[in-house]
């Protein structure tokens, strides 16, 4: 099947295969596909009603909640470009992405605009707001979904529910095709300034219908989003292969494991995806079964290092479910993965788990410091070309230029092929730590940690050291009551590794630092006094 031109047609097709399917199922509440192309439609007629034009920027600032879905498909149907904003972000993040991305319309929760973002949105370019009420957690069990308890009326804000049920029709003629942009993203900023990478149609509908086709997730099945939608791991992988699936995407807010495994229980997915560190806390929860996790056909870790002891604890605890895949934002998510049915291989010298084979049309190079190709087994920077990439970051010639050569996207990540194919990330380009001269990847190390019994969570970063220049130090986060002191894991770490690479140092944290998405912050780590 060829991809769609945008996932507002594949959504149409999944209205027209199934109307009465449930298409977002959230704690008591159901919507059906049919139920969501109205209520987009409306908001969409509502946006052009407003003198929203095509191309504009709507920023989504909203957690996984049906009026997430709802705003974007409104917004893609009234042709707008949309910029997912991390609804944690405070004044100044937020400020810099509203103003960077020149953005016409903002929807975000009505809390938030009354307590903070009336005033960070003031002197920009916002002329049109959508407010959700968002349910809370702890009022869960509310079954009126999409109805809570509203703050009232804002005189400068419309509410985004009686916008969508106002039975609006969409405007004509503003279907995006495969080149429009249909996101901008702003990478996490693991290290550095967030970068609006321009994400188009035809990009988020190919790596889409891979998923569709390359999982082997059956039609119609659920999917549980996991990852933050404002993400773009959790858009793609989640979203857009739910909904051209005609599946059903099931919402939870943000991640919480036991509200998670809850919602395991109810829904039943057969497929999710999210970063290795939400597996550690579903894996350690006290009431995580194996019957939670029964109905999945995948789970896919992707966005971040999967430690092989993770993978090994949670085949044993709970199936056989967990498999890599790696992407980047650059790249609209995954473009290498797991095929179904075959487990990736970790390699016997550096024990790290592959994440995968690149995916049909997709080539990935691995290339030295002049851009040559190195053979199999050599680590060197990996590049990738193919239909998931990027055509740039938004009004950044110069970071397009130097990220984008030829159209190829250099991942500013080192790994290497092996002759059957398996892709093997060792490291980011920027992390790696030079002790005396020797070249120390995290990654290694904290794979090392991570098979230790006690250690829940882990990062290893280089410290200024005298007279090694840098030397190892490895931060941890410990499972209560099973040991795990400093000198032990120093000790644990000195009997596996070589004399260069084991930490030298190791503080416990209670928690580790991490962006919304759960990747855990090596260079919050690295400037800590
Ligand atoms: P920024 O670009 O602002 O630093 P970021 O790189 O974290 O943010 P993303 O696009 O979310 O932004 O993350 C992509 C990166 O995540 C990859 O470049 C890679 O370093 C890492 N990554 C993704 N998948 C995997 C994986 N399976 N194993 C190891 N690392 C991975």
């Amino acid at each position: 099947v060829a991809p769609a031109a945008s996932l507002t047609h594949a959504f149409r097709s999944s209205v027209l295969a199934a109307p009465d399917r449930t298409a977002l199922a959230y704690f008591d509440g159901r919507l059906s596909y049919r139920e969501v192309d109205a209520l987009t439609d409306s908001v969409a007629g509502h946006l052009a009603a407003r003198g929203l034009v095509r191309g504009d920027r709507v920023a989504i600032m909203l957690q996984n909640t049906p009026h997430f879905v709802i705003a974007l498909l409104g917004a893609w149907k009234a042709g707008a470009t949309v910029v997912p904003v991390n609804p944690m972000y405070k004044s100044a993040e937020t400020r810099h992405v509203l103003t960077d991305a020149d953005v016409t319309a903002l929807v975000c929760a009505d809390r938030a605009w009354e307590s903070h973002l009336r005033e960070t949105a003031a002197g920009t370019g916002v002329r049109i707001v959508l407010t959700a009420c968002q349910l809370d957690l702890q009022t869960r069990d509310d079954p009126r979904v999409l109805g809570f308890e509203r703050l009232p009326r804002a005189a400068d804000a419309d509410d985004l529910v009686t916008v969508a049920r106002q039975g609006l029709p969409a405007p004509g003629g503003r279907e995006p095709g495969p080149s429009d942009t249909a996101l901008i993203s702003y990478t996490s900023g693991t290290s550095g300034t967030p970068k609006g990478a321009m994400n188009t149609h035809g990009n988020i509908t190919y790596n889409a219908e891979r998923q569709r086709a390359g999982s082997g997730v059956p039609e119609g099945a659920c999917y549980f989003a996991l990852a933050p939608l404002f993400h773009i791991t959790g858009m793609v992988a989640q979203l857009a292969a739910c909904l051209t699936n005609a599946g059903t995407l099931a919402l939870a807010y943000r991640f919480d494991a036991g509200v998670v495994l809850d919602a395991f229980a109810e829904h039943r997915p057969a497929y999710t995806v999210g970063p290795a560190t939400a597996f550690m806390a579903l894996a350690a929860h006290p009431a995580a079964t194996r019957a939670h996790f029964d109905s999945f056909v995948l789970i896919s870790s992707g966005g971040a290092p999967l430690p092989p002891a993770l993978v090994e604890k949670f085949r044993a605890g709970f199936g056989p479910y967990l498999h890599n895949g790696y992407g980047l934002t650059e790249c609209t998510a995954p473009c290498v993965s797991v095929p179904p049915g075959r487990a990736a291989p970790v390699d016997p010298d550096s024990g790290t788990l592959a994440v995968g084979v690149p995916g049909p049309e997709t080539v990935v190079r691995i290339v030295d410091e002049l851009g040559a190709e190195v053979p199999f087994g050599t680590s060197g920077e990996i590049v990738v070309r193919g239909p998931q990439v990027v055509p740039g970051y938004w009004k950044r010639p110069e970071a397009t230029a130097e990220t984008f050569p030829g159209g190829e996207l250099r991942t500013g990540d080192i790994g290497f092929m092996d002759p059957e194919g398996w892709l093997y990330v060792v490291d980011r380009k920027k992390d790696m730590i030079n002790a005396s001269g020797f070249k120390v990847w995290p990654r290694e190390v904290e794979d090392v940690l991570y098979s230790h019994p006690a250690v829940r969570e882990a990062a290893v970063v280089g410290v200024p050291d005298a007279y090694r220049g840098e030397s190892v130090k490895a931060y941890v986060s410990l499972r209560a009551g099973a040991g795990g002191s400093p000198a032990e894991l120093v000790a644990y770490c000195r009997e596996r590794l070589a004399a260069y690479k084991y930490p030298r140092a190791v503080e416990v944290l209670e928690e580790l630092p991490k962006t919304a998405s759960g990747k855990i912050l090596r260079r919050e780590l690295r400037s800590r006094p």
